[in-house]
């Protein structure tokens, strides 16, 4: 506490991020990063782009990197927004567009960031319980919410709904705007990104971060309408002309361009999900059907809190929610097919 602080700082819970502790050999299950590097072209770009016209701004209008993205869902530039990581584009949206009359409502569980930036924006948020599968069922949501986001494929449980229920929403409340937060939609979820040309309340988030290895690199997107875009456009130059730099763009440009290697990872992660899963479930666990990449687990004879604690000592980092309804579970990121087994074979010792 500081008495230089605006009144509004004393009142923030900010959002606690999954540690990047700098333990030698730890077993990083805890981030929801992805256990390949990312693609040598994305490597090669950024080196290339190493040279001395980091002296100058990037382009304000990331042109270059708008339009690869474009390509690559065969839609008009005008229709993609980007920032600076999706967390970046998130916040915009919560200023620009989620900041209404009525409450912003959002899944009981999920993205624990979304009521941090509610309270950032002085935004009051309404919550509707997920059922006890953890299923999200978007006709629970009220006609008359303010906006509404939820993340598809869910965090922390994985779980997705169908691009009928969301288009049924969109169609529900035709006036007030829908986020959907798609960090994960490439582990074997649908995007809604084709039903944006119908929906001019609609708009997708996606994240270079996760499927595409460049959490370090921060870049992530919007896609939607115009109109819609041009409100995080205003927030976005109000607050930082320039948010994704040159070696961003360049490496992202590169991610979105190298559609072999990402599909291939994809596929490897979500081999080793389906294998994971198999092998806790054998170890007693109750496991979340997962669409992400990571996986939601339970022991019903074994506290989660120590669980993770257990792990933390073997050097292996898993992350526990102290929130209700989930004290109990576990999120583990899907590791290499070494780290997972690493993983299994410390929990078998532990159990
Ligand atoms: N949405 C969800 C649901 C997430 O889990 C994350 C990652 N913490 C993000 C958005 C933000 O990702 P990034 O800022 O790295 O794009």
């Amino acid at each position: 506490m500081s008495r230089f602080w605006s009144p509004i700082v004393h009142k923030l819970t900010p959002y606690t991020p999954g540690e990047q502790p700098k333990i030698a050999n730890l077993i990083k299950l805890n981030t929801n990063e992805c256990p390949y590097p990312p693609s040598p072209k994305v490597l090669e770009a950024i080196r290339a782009a190493t040279n001395g016209d980091l002296r100058l701004y990037p382009d304000p209008d990331s042109t270059a990197l708008r339009q690869a993205i474009a390509d690559y869902y065969n839609i008009g530039r005008d229709h993609v927004f980007v920032g600076n990581g999706s967390d970046e584009i998130l916040a915009f949206a919560f200023q620009a567009l989620l900041n209404q009359n009525g409450p912003l409502v959002y899944p009981d569980i999920t993205y624990s960031f979304y009521p941090v930036y509610c309270q950032l924006n002085g935004i009051t948020a309404q919550t509707v319980p997920l059922k006890d599968d953890f299923s999200l069922d978007l006709e629970t949501i009220p006609n008359d919410a303010g906006a509404v986001i939820f993340p598809n494929p869910n965090a922390p449980t994985g779980q997705c709904v169908s691009l009928d229920a969301i288009s049924h929403l969109c169609r529900r409340m035709p006036d007030q705007v829908i986020v959907v937060d798609e960090a994960y939609v490439d582990f074997g979820a649908e995007t809604a990104v084709p039903l944006i040309k119908d929906f001019p309340n609609l708009l997708v988030v996606q994240t270079f971060s996760k499927s595409r290895a460049l959490a370090g690199l921060r870049v992530g997107f919007a896609i939607g309408q115009p109109e819609l875009l041009a409100g995080l456009e205003r927030v976005k130059n109000s607050f930082n002309s320039y948010p994704v730099d040159r070696l961003a763009s360049a490496g992202a440009i590169a991610a979105i361009k190298d559609r072999a290697g990402f599909g291939h990872d994809c596929q490897r992660i979500i081999e080793s999900r389906q294998w994971l899963t198999a092998e806790l479930a054998a170890l007693g666990f109750e496991v979340v059907p997962s669409r992400a990449n990571f996986v939601f687990v339970r022991h019903p004879k074994h506290d989660a809190g120590e669980l993770a604690l257990a792990l933390r000592n073997r050097a292996i980092l898993v992350r526990h929610f102290r929130l209700p309804r989930i004290d109990q579970h576990l999120r583990i990121t899907i590791g290499t097919r070494e780290e997972c087994d690493a993983l299994v074979k410390a929990l078998t010792e532990i159990l």
